[in-house]
């Protein structure tokens, strides 16, 4: 059996410090939990506004189930379109001001399915260098022409679309970046495909919930509305639960339903998670107090380790990455807060570009003031 081979693999990642591992955690999601029966502080989780084992979504994935069963039994296109889906598409496409809305089973799902029936050979993709990796694999998928631009580079992106040919040209990027935690300029984007004629999905995973009014993402955040737009999030991170949409114009919409393959050929979630997604989006946009409690604790870090050795990359959502730079040092002293009793994982090549591993701290609002104190008096000890 040709297994030689896949063992000198994962030798050679674990030689370079790259091997991969899982660990098990036997608590519920939050920024209290437990491993191998030992208690840690985390500060790895995207459930920033630590929804994800709230008391009213956990009864309502319980009521959820009690009235709609466990699973919705075949794909959307078949049979698995439940009324809960369908209610939930209604509200997220009112909430992020789109005509209409398309549930996705995951938030990779929506990416792979959107860029692959929007675009194809004969078409152009224009891509952030930095963004997540599910929308470089969807790119790949679609089989259209791959253009790369720097990290929030307009002039070079401008430069890109000046000396298309292409029929159809779609932009992509992150609106926050999920290792920096940055934001691409939305605004700029928008003009330049708008004087380009070409469409700009935004994958917003990270500041649904958390940026703009009510927490409906970063075209509020940015003031931005267009039909040019077509805007998709995810419902795992700030929502608490499980699953992604995209937003965008019926047409949109219409050719999604037609065409993406990563939403006509899998099952539909279970339609007790839309119920609980239902449930969770309207306290996501009525308590006001867990984004401003996260933007509290943003200050707070970002004041605490203004003079640290390593610093803080420029970033104003939950996502704050410390640079540490090369890959053996990010490891050692994310094992160091560990043996701390401080889980912060580190981030190494190829997620991130050589010499930026980085330790990689999110904040939640159910991470109390002294939590974070404890983070930054242990990073200020393991400094000297
Ligand atoms: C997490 C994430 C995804 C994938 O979403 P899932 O629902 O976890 O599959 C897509 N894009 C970005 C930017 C993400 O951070």
């Amino acid at each position: 059996m040709p297994y030689a081979e896949l063992h000198r693999d994962l030798g050679e990642r674990s030689a370079r410090g790259l091997r991969r591992q899982r660990r098990v955690q036997d608590s519920p999601s939050g920024t209290h939990v437990s491993i191998d029966g030992r208690h840690f502080l985390s500060f790895c989780s995207n459930d920033y506004l630590g929804l994800a084992n709230d008391r009213r979504l956990t009864a309502s994935l319980q009521q959820g189930v009690a009235q709609w069963g466990a699973g919705a039994g075949a794909s959307h296109m078949v049979s698995g379109h439940l009324l809960p889906h369908h209610q939930l598409e209604a509200a997220l496409a009112e909430f992020v001001g789109k005509p209409e809305a398309l549930l996705f089973s995951t938030g990779y799902l929506a990416n792979l399915g959107a860029v692959q029936a929007l675009v194809g050979r004969n078409d152009e993709v224009f891509a952030d260098k930095l963004n997540h990796a599910s929308l470089n694999d969807a790119m790949l998928l679609s089989r259209a022409k791959v253009r790369r631009y720097r990290h929030n580079d307009i002039a070079q992106l401008a430069s890109l679309l000046e000396h298309s040919v292409s029929k159809r040209k779609l932009v992509i990027t992150d609106a926050v970046f999920s290792m920096d935690g940055d934001l691409a300029p939305l605004a700029e984007l928008l003009a330049l495909c708008e004087r380009h004629d070409a469409w700009l999905l935004v994958d917003d995973a990270h500041g649904f919930g958390v940026l703009g009014d009510e927490g409906r993402g970063a075209l509020s955040h940015f003031g931005l509305a267009s039909p040019r737009l077509i805007y998709m999030a995810t419902l795992g991170k700030a929502a608490g639960v499980s699953g992604a949409f995209v937003a965008a114009e019926a047409v949109v919409i219409d050719t999604l339903v037609n065409q993406a393959r990563s939403y006509i050929y899998t099952t539909a979630s279970p339609p007790a998670l839309a119920v609980t997604v239902l449930e969770g989006l309207g306290i996501l946009r009525s308590e006001h107090w867990r984004r401003e409690q996260l933007h509290r604790l943003i200050a707070q870090l970002r004041e605490g380790l203004a003079d640290l050795r390593w610093s803080l990359l420029p970033s104003s959502t939950p996502i704050q990455p410390l640079l540490v730079g090369d890959n053996q040092s990010a490891v050692e002293l994310s094992e160091r807060l560990r043996a701390r009793g401080i889980l912060v994982p580190a981030i190494r090549p190829p997620t991130v570009p050589q010499g930026t591993a980085r330790l990689r701290i999110s904040l939640s609002a159910a991470h109390t003031g002294a939590d974070v104190n404890q983070l930054i008096e242990a990073l200020h000890e393991l400094a000297h």
